[in-house]
C-alpha cells in the first residue's frame, strides 16, 4: 500500500471516529484490560490502556489506527509486561471464521498461485504445488454472502451449546460480526472466568464434537441389542447424547417402519443396517453438521486481544458490529458505515461484489468511480488505490 492509499484510508477513519466518538464505548472493566493496535504501517502495538471512555475516543481520532484489539483477559496491571501483568481472569470467547468453514462457492471465488513456478488455481490452496511441489503458496481468498451465511449458522449453532449445554444466560453472550470474515462471541462475567487454558480447552474440544467415541452413545462392539438399547441416548437427555437422539428423528432409513415412537428402535436400525464401522463414520458425519466450527486457538488462549466493537476494520471499512439478532443480521449492509460520497479508484482485480444491496464489479486493471464504502473495501484488500480526482 502506497503513502497515499494510506493517508486515504486514514482520513476516512478519522473522520469516522470523529463523527462518531459518542459511539465508541467501553468495554466493561476497561481499566483492567491491555489494549492494543495494529497501525496502518502495520505495527503492532501493544500494553497500552485506558482510564475513561473519552481517553479511548481521543485515541482513536488521534491515532487512527488500522485495527484496535482490547484483550478477554483481566489484569492488576494491564501495561506491563505479559509476566507481569498479574491475570485474574477473561472472558470466555469465540471466534468462527470464514476461512475454516467449507464452502462450494470457495471453488469459485478463492485462487492460489504458486510463488515459486506461478502454476495457480482455484478453491483452497494445496499444502504443495502440485506442479513443483513449493510450500510458499500465496492465497487470495474472498468472502461472499453465502461464506458470511455459513459462518453465522456455525455461530447460531455455538449460541445454543452455550445456552443449553453450559447454562449460560442469554444476556451475558454478546454477538458481534467481526468487520470482515466472521463472527465473535463472548461471554461476559460469568462463573467461567477464572478458568485457565486447559479448561477452556475442553470447552471448545466439547463444541467441537472432539472425541466423542460411539461408547458414550452407548454403542460397543460386541454388545448385545437388548444391553445398546438400555444405553443408547433419548430425545429428551441433555448434551451430545441428546442432540444427537434429537437429530435421528429427522432421518429417514430405508424399511424402516416408522410405527416405533422410540429413537433408541431408529438407531438400533440405522446400527444394524450399517455395521460399527459403518455406523462410526456415519456419526461422525451427524457430529460434523451438529457441532459449531469455532477457532480453537482463540478460545483457549487466556491473553488473546481481541477486536474492539463499535471500531473500524482496515481490510474492509466495515464495523465490528453487535448482532442484536443474528438470524436477521445481514453484515453486507449492517456493517457497512461509511457514506456514499465517490472515490475515482484504479482497481487491479476484484470479482463481483455486493454491498449495501449495490453490485459491483467484476473489475480487471481499470479505473472506476465507486462511493465511498466500497472503496475502502477494494482499497483495504489491497485491490485498488485512489487516483487523483484532478
Ligand atoms: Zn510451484
Ligand atoms: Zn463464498
Amino acid at each position: 500500500m502506497n503513502d497515499k492509499t494510506i493517508e486515504f484510508l486514514k482520513q476516512i477513519f478519522r473522520e469516522f471516529y470523529y463523527k462518531n466518538s459518542s459511539k465508541i464505548s467501553a468495554p466493561i472493566r476497561m481499566n483492567e484490560r491491555e489494549f492494543g493496535y495494529m497501525s496502518f504501517d502495520k505495527v503492532m502495538i501493544r500494553h497500552l490502556s485506558f482510564q475513561t471512555e473519552g481517553e479511548l475516543r481521543v485515541f482513536l481520532v488521534k491515532e487512527v489506527p488500522h485495527s484496535v484489539y482490547y484483550s478477554c483477559a483481566y489484569y492488576h496491571e494491564p501495561t506491563l509486561s505479559m509476566d507481569e501483568k498479574g491475570w485474574k481472569g477473561a472472558d470466555l470467547i469465540f471466534d468462527i471464521d470464514a476461512d475454516a468453514i467449507p464452502t462450494n462457492c470457495k471453488e469459485e471465488h478463492d485462487k492460489w498461485v504458486c510463488k515459486d513456478c506461478n502454476f495457480m488455481g482455484k478453491g483452497k490452496r494445496p499444502e504443495n504445488c502440485p506442479k513443483c511441489g513449493s510450500t510458499k503458496i500465496d492465497e487470495e481468498n474472498w468472502v461472499c454472502s453465502s461464506c458470511l451465511d455459513a459462518t453465522k449458522n456455525e455461530a447460531i449453532k455455538l449460541i445454543d451449546f452455550l445456552l443449553e449445554d453450559f447454562g449460560i444466560s442469554k444476556d451475558k453472550i454478546k454477538v458481534h460480526f467481526s468487520g470482515s470474515r466472521g463472527y465473535h462471541v463472548t461471554v461476559e462475567e460469568s462463573s467461567l472466568e477464572g478458568l485457565d487454558q486447559l479448561a477452556r480447552n475442553e470447552i471448545s474440544d466439547y463444541i467441537s464434537g472432539m472425541g466423542l467415541s460411539l461408547e458414550s452413545l452407548g454403542i460397543s462392539k460386541g454388545a448385545s441389542y437388548d444391553d445398546m438399547r438400555r444405553s443408547l441416548p433419548s430425545i429428551n437427555e441433555p448434551g451430545w447424547r441428546g442432540r444427537i437422539a434429537s437429530f435421528f428423528t429427522k432421518l429417514e432409513f430405508e424399511g424402516y417402519d416408522e410405527t416405533s415412537k422410540d429413537i433408541k428402535d431408529k438407531i438400533l436400525y440405522a446400527y444394524g443396517k450399517m455395521g460399527y464401522k459403518g455406523f462410526e463414520d456415519f456419526a461422525k458425519e451427524i457430529v460434523n453438521k451438529l457441532s459449531a466450527n469455532i477457532d480453537v486457538m482463540v478460545t483457549t488462549d487466556i491473553h488473546r486481544i481481541f477486536r474492539l466493537p463499535n471500531t473500524l476494520h482496515g481490510n474492509t471499512g466495515m464495523l465490528k458490529k453487535k448482532c442484536d439478532d443474528l438470524t436477521s443480521f445481514d453484515p453486507l449492509t449492517d456493517a457497512v458505515v461509511l457514506n456514499d460520497e465517490t472515490v475515482k479508484l484504479f482497481v487491479d482485480k476484484a470479482p463481483k461484489f455486493t454491498l449495501k444491496g449495490n453490485s459491483f464489479g467484476p473489475y480487471n486493471s481499470e479505473k472506476v468511480i465507486l462511493p465511498l464504502f466500497a472503496s475502502v473495501y477494494l482499497v483495504g484488500k489491497g485491490l485498488a488505490k485512489v487516483i487523483n480526482s484532478d
